[in-house]
C-alpha cells in the first residue's frame, strides 16, 4: 500500500483499500438512502479541506467520510455539511 496521505480520501491513495472498504460497503446500501453524486462530491470537497480528515477517516466521529457523505441522513459532526 502506498504511504497514507492524511489529507486524502481513501480513493486518492489506495485503490485496493477503497475497493474493499468503500465500494463494497456502498453496494450494501439501499439506493433510496443515497444522495446524488453532486451532493456527495460537494461534501467530500469540504472533508478534503478539513483538519479532522485523516486517511479517509473523520477523526471527529471515526467514520469513513466516503460512506457518510453519500447517505441522505449523513451529517458532519461539526456541521460543515
Ligand atoms: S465529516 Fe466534518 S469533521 Fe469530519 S472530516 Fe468531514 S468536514 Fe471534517
Amino acid at each position: 500500500m502506498p504511504k497514507p496521505c492524511t489529507r486524502c480520501l481513501l480513493k486518492d491513495y489506495s485503490k485496493e483499500v477503497y475497493e474493499k472498504l468503500i465500494t463494497e460497503g456502498l453496494k450494501a446500501l439501499p439506493a433510496e438512502d443515497l444522495v446524488p453524486d453532486e451532493i456527495s462530491s460537494i461534501r467530500l470537497d469540504v472533508c478534503k479541506k478539513c483538519e479532522k480528515l485523516n486517511q479517509g477517516t473523520c477523526l471527529a466521529c471515526g467514520c469513513y467520510v466516503e460512506i457518510r457523505a453519500v447517505l441522505k441522513n449523513g451529517k458532519c459532526p461539526y456541521s460543515k455539511w
